[in-house]
């Protein structure tokens, strides 16, 4: 039986982020934080409040559905379900070749999930053309964390040793709306160190900091290379640390040197003395962070930013080093472990790369194929969608738990894209804008009802336990997955009596791998409160700090790169005059597809509202409560306005959470960064126009 505080109290994690609050559900579905977990010590948000509510929503849904001659969805059984599917499969296989197949994993799927869907899609499909919407999330931080650091870990440390730093910069997350409870920590650390934010938006948590720097959306790669110019130039590299423990300074330092503080400060709009007084408390503490959210990864130079920040602090001596260095704040709950276990388009099991020949063979070895049989790298995400129909050449798309027609930049495209597939299936609990184009939408269990592994934001494979039995009708994704490899002619390799024993294969899968999880189990993750990988061995604790005597390259050492700034893909001009950018409500998760359904949520936050400054709202005549239409070069959204001084004047602000005529990805634009493959979903230029007859 599962560890329980109480015998009707269950402990389990909740369903949204990548914080994973320990929760506890009773059969009753109440919710209460777990006190006892070390990550959110007893505090929860809202969201993982309300988050039972969707288990027996009125909208759930319990039967597979088909969409008829008619054109609508109706019920069907699970039997003739998987057979149309199977068989479309198969036709299309048959007629257009595998790489016309393709699937869309998530990074809300538990690594049991994405290990098997991974498989599947290799052997089973046998496709390249598998990705996941965590290529939305964590792309960029995992590329520039590989290029330095021979490793892609969001957090090299545990949530705790934030506390305890004696100077943090947070550069472009709001943590405090969207993953609050690490407040308590970075609370922690503010009463006795320095806290400093960068964000073109004063958001609650740069509120709480004692220095705000607030660029122009799509600088930040110039304003890290500026600080690493003044780094330099009041002499606060640790050249001992370089020395010994790194690669490559050179070719970062002059890249620095070429861009001149007043440059800087007039391309980002961050005073010299700003960035001054960040590097100094920097680089003068004992101790130092510097944390990154989505704000300067979702750009088209998103990868290369993050170099341009591990390059700082690599610079300033204090990777590695206690209660210091850098880190990604992880978004999605299970984006660290999605991205590991092989539903990336360029990665197998254990974070192997797909081109790698010796990666390939070992997972050849493993799974009993010949290396020659399995697909090489598929397309990313984006491309993958922007694929769909017969110009692109992909005929049929398997989606898990991912709801792309919102979630997508230019989604108006998109919509376009998925209606001109010849199979879209969708499996969901709910219906949602993407399932608004299905042919099959096939009902899945959620959390609470099915037992599976995490991997947080810190690298600690967490359990969230079965909690309730689903409602009939409701099929597991690794049900799915299995049923339709049985229909395939792939069964023997897909068939598991739990769970527990997919994570067996997963675990023995990564065995030796970069991200290895062979020592980890579910009875160790349940003594242990969570196993921080790489755990190589079944009596090896896990590794909670990395790199305090070495990196993942061969011999051991960092590597900075030389990494230039360059202008977003579509800057403002006399046609669009105006950034735009997006993010995130406390109230709402992603999508939305999830929250957008909890009254509790929707009451506080019913719609989008767009944010802008006082001074822009008197240009464009809109008072607070109006409406302004806003049209970028894919489409226009009419928002209702919030009018505040928290914002830059030439920028505008809006959530992501909401689909249709409200869907802020309408405008975002899909430049993607040359390395990481991530959307520019943080800029782009837009115009605005007060709607006739708006307050
Ligand atoms: S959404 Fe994130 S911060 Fe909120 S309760 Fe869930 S895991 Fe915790």
């Amino acid at each position: 039986m599962v560890a329980s505080l109480t015998q009707l109290q269950i402990r389990t994690h909740c369903p949204y982020c990548a914080f994973q609050c320990g929760m506890t559900v009773s059969p009753a579905l109440e919710v209460r934080p777990d006190e006892t977990f070390p990550v959110n010590r007893g505090q929860m948000c809202i969201k993982g409040f309300t988050s039972a509510e969707l288990l027996d929503h009125r909208e759930r849904i319990t039967t597979p559905l088909l969409r008829g001659a008619d054109g609508r969805l109706a019920p069907a059984s699970w039997d003739a379900a998987l057979d149309f599917v199977a068989e479309r499969l198969l036709a299309l296989r048959a007629a257009h070749g595998p790489e016309a197949l393709a699937a869309f994993g998530s990074g809300a799927l538990t690594n049991e999930k994405a290990y098997l869907l991974g498989k599947f899609a290799r052997l089973a499909l046998r496709t390249p053309n598998i990705d996941y919407n965590g290529r939305y999330c964590m792309a960029s931080a995992a590329a520039g964390q590989n290029r330095a650091f021979g490793i892609d870990r969001g957090l090299p440390f545990p949530v705790s040793d934030i506390a305890d730093t004696k100077a943090l910069l947070l550069w472009g997350s709001n943590v405090a709306d969207t993953m609050p409870p690490i407040m308590q920590w970075i609370s922690a650390q503010r009463a006795q160190g320095a806290l400093m934010v960068v964000d073109p938006r004063r958001t609650e948590t740069a509120r709480a900091a004692q220095l705000h720097l607030q660029p122009t959306p799509g600088t930040d790669l110039l304003l890290a290379n500026g600080l690493l110019h003044l780094a330099i130039e009041d002499r606060l590299v640790d050249e001992a640390y370089i020395d010994a423990r790194t690669v490559g300074f050179e070719a970062a330092r002059q890249t620095a040197l070429a861009v001149h503080p007043a440059h800087v400060e007039r391309v980002t709009g961050v005073p010299i003395e700003q960035q001054r007084r960040a590097v100094h408390l920097l680089g003068e503490a004992e101790s130092a962070m510097l944390l990154s959210g989505r704000g300067p990864e979702q750009q088209s130079k998103g990868a290369d930013t993050v170099v341009a920040f591990t390059n700082l602090m690599l610079a300033l001596g204090k990777v590695g080093k206690p209660r210091s260095g850098y880190g990604c704040l992880t978004g999605q709950g299970n984006g660290q472990g999605g991205r590991e276990h092989g539903q990336k388009a360029d990665q197998l099991p254990g974070y192997r790369q797909i081109e790698n020949p010796d990666d390939r063979a070992a997972m050849a070895r493993f799974w009993g194929v010949d290396a020659a049989a399995l697909p090489g790298k598929g397309k990313s995400a984006y491309e993958l969608l922007d694929a769909l129909g017969p110009e692109g050449g992909i005929r049929a798309l398997l989606v898990f738990g991912s709801n792309v027609a919102v979630a997508s930049p230019n989604a108006r495209h998109i919509d376009r894209r998925l209606a001109a597939l010849d199979l879209l299936v969708v499996c969901d609990a709910f219906l949602n804008e993407t399932t608004a184009a299905a042919h099959a939408v096939l009902p899945i269990t959620q959390w609470a009802e099915e037992d599976g592994t995490m991997t947080n934001l810190e690298g600690r494979v967490i359990l969230r336990h079965r909690v309730r039995t689903p409602p009939p009708g409701a099929w597991s994704d690794l049900e799915i997955i299995a049923a339709l490899a049985e229909r395939l002619g792939e069964g023997a390799r897909f068939r598991f009596a739990s769970a527990e024993e997919v994570f067996g294969e997963l675990a023995r899968a990564t065995a030796g791998a970069r991200a290895d999880y062979s020592g980890i189990s579910y009875a160790k993750i349940r003594a242990q409160d969570g196993v921080f990988w790489p755990c190589p061995a079944p009596d090896h604790p896990g590794t909670p700090r990395l790199f305090a005597e070495r990196f993942g390259f061969p011999d051991g050492k960092a590597r900075f790169h030389g990494v230039r700034h360059r202008d977003a893909a579509e800057l403002p001009d006399a046609a669009y005059p105006l950034y735009f950018t997006t993010g995130r409500y406390k109230e709402h998760y992603n999508s939305g597809a999830q929250t957008r359904r909890v009254a509790a949520l929707t009451d506080v936050r019913p719609a989008p509202r767009l944010q802008l400054h006082p001074r822009l709202a008197a240009r464009l005549g809109v008072a607070e409560g109006g409406r302004l239409l806003v049209e970028s070069r894919r489409g226009e959204v009419t928002f209702q306005v919030t009018v505040s001084p928290d914002i830059r004047p030439d920028t505008l602000f809006a959530p992501f959470h909401w689909g249709g005529k409200s869907a802020a990805n309408t405008l975002t634009i899909p430049a993607l960064d040359p390395t990481s493959r991530m959307p520019e979903f943080k800029v782009c230029a837009v115009r605005a126009t007060a709607v006739a007859g708006s307050v």
